[in-house]
């Protein structure tokens, strides 16, 4: 089976693929697929920014199309930056290394630092069929970055239970505890679930 990942994020597709390859399933980016354009994130929750990007490359491609909306909750910053991690500080052209610097500067003498990861999975196939899936990461927010692995928000995220950051783990550790690694182990469920009935 072959799925189309409504994204470009090459650490996002790595991740779909360490989990989704076992399965016999290949994922394909949707510029691998010959299509490149953004749909529009207007949702106002990661299930409906999902569904948003799945079902806009399910019709550019004409295939099965998988996405992944993700994202930082603090709840110092009431749930800030949660969909809008991507585009926290406001600038397109800024990178995740100033987005982190714009989120530990929001957090300057905050003590209370409880963060969550949060992964919303949305399939949409041609016929219209939807299958969803969440994952979440709980932990703090570190006092400052550490860690070369990973992206986003990882080198200042520490999970709970767990001296170090995201950013300090291994890929394999990440896939195990991540938002990412428990929606998409979920999804792997529900697609087994209805491939079985729909054989
Ligand atoms: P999306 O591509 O619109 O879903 O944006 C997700 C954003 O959330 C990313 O650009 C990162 O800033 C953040 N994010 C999501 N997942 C992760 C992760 O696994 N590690 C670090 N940051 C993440």
């Amino acid at each position: 089976m072959r799925l189309i990942l409504a994204s470009n994020n090459a650490h996002k597709a790595r991740e779909f693929r360490e989990i989704l390859a076992p399965l016999g399933i290949d994922v394909l980016t949707q510029s691998e697929a010959g299509c490149n354009f953004e749909a529009d994130e207007t949702g106002e929750t990661f299930e409906e920014n999902a569904y948003i990007k799945a079902e806009a490359a399910m019709r550019a491609t004409g295939e099965a199309a998988v996405s992944d909306d993700s994202g930082l909750e603090v709840d110092a910053l009431g749930g800030e930056p949660g969909v809008r991690s991507a585009r926290y500080t406001g600038r397109h052209e800024d990178s995740d290394a100033d987005r982190r610097a714009y989120l530990m500067k929001k957090l300057e003498g905050v003590e209370h630092r409880s963060a969550r990861f949060v992964s919303a999975i949305c399939c949409v196939f041609p016929n219209g069929d939807v299958l969803r899936a969440r994952g979440e990461c709980p932990g703090e927010i570190a006092a400052y970055e550490r860690g070369e692995n990973g992206f986003g928000y990882d080198a200042m995220f520490i999970p709970e239970g767990y001296g170090l950051t995201m950013a300090e783990l291994s890929p394999e550790e990440k896939n195990a505890i991540s938002h990412r690694g428990r929606a998409l182990r979920e999804f792997c469920r529900v697609l087994e679930e209805y491939s079985n009935a729909h054989k």
